[in-house]
């Protein structure tokens, strides 16, 4: 089975964002950047698989800037095997983000995509389920367990609003995944010397005939507004009163 991964270069999610002061967007000038923490479980899955001995190649991929090679890098030292990087500076929301990868994956033929369920600085969660929908393949979104069988089908459990749900899939599929899908593993120095030996081949949208034009317009982004404090009452009796007086929601 040949696993492909997408892979986000994201603003680290310890990171406290600013807003630009003219409300454009948020700066990321000198800020940490990290592999999204969705793909990095995805990266997991798909290693894991791999030591199972249920795939035997696991390729990532990145669209975005020359530096979403470091992202491609920390996932070749967690254990991928070679990395395609889509080259561009320019933005690119999810649809093109999805056309990307479908391009990618005519060539490459992947028997499962993982993607995460969101990448978190914009929190679109929305590039799996187009790519699904342009590939025309099942798919099984906030997925937090995944087993292949040797019947080229997964199980998958997703979590969802009423519980959880099990489908089973025919690959070609594509999966995103949640939180509880696994922990990913920290990459050893070791690997991370050899992880610069592995291939790192870079492409372009122009080279994929896919047009990354954006189809929204951001008007602007703001903080939330900041939360009033709160206050401890002495007893239930005042607590009633306040809700009943005060806050007037009984
Ligand atoms: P989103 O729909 O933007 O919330 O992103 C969902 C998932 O799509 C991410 O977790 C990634 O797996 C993938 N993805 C989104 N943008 C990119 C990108 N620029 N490069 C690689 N993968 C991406």
């Amino acid at each position: 089975m040949k696993v492909l991964v997408a892979v986000k270069r994201v603003v680290d999610y310890n990171v406290k964002i600013r807003i630009k002061a003219d409300k454009s967007g948020v700066d990321t000038a000198n800020l940490k950047m990290s592999m999204n923490p969705f793909d990095e479980i995805a990266v997991e899955e798909a290693i894991r698989w791999k030591e199972q001995g249920k795939a035997n190649e696991v390729i990532v991929l990145s669209i975005g800037p020359q530096s979403a090679q470091d992202t491609l890098r920390t996932a070749l030292a967690m254990g991928a095997d070679r990395a395609i990087l889509v080259k561009t500076d320019d933005e690119v929301q999810p649809l093109a983000v999805a056309k990307l990868i479908k391009a990618v994956a005519k060539t490459e033929a992947p028997d499962v995509i993982l993607l995460g369920k969101q990448a978190i600085d914009d929190d679109s969660n929305q590039t799996g389920q187009m790519l699904a929908a342009l590939l025309g393949w099942p798919q099984g979104t906030f997925v937090s367990s995944a087993t292949p069988d040797e019947n080229h089908r997964i199980t998958v459990i997703r979590e969802i609003d009423g519980g959880l749900e099990t489908l089973s899939l025919v690959c070609p599929c594509v999966l995103t995944t949640d939180l509880r899908l696994n922990e990913p593993r920290y990459a050893s120095l070791p690997n991370i010397m050899k992880a610069k030996k592995k291939p790192l081949d870079v492409t372009t949208p122009a080279d994929l005939g896919v047009d990354t034009t954006p189809r929204l317009t951001l008007l602007k982004v703001e903080e939330p507004p900041t939360r009033k404090a709160g206050m401890i009452v002495g007893s239930v009796s005042e607590l009633v009163e306040k809700l009943k007086n005060e806050a007037k929601v009984l």
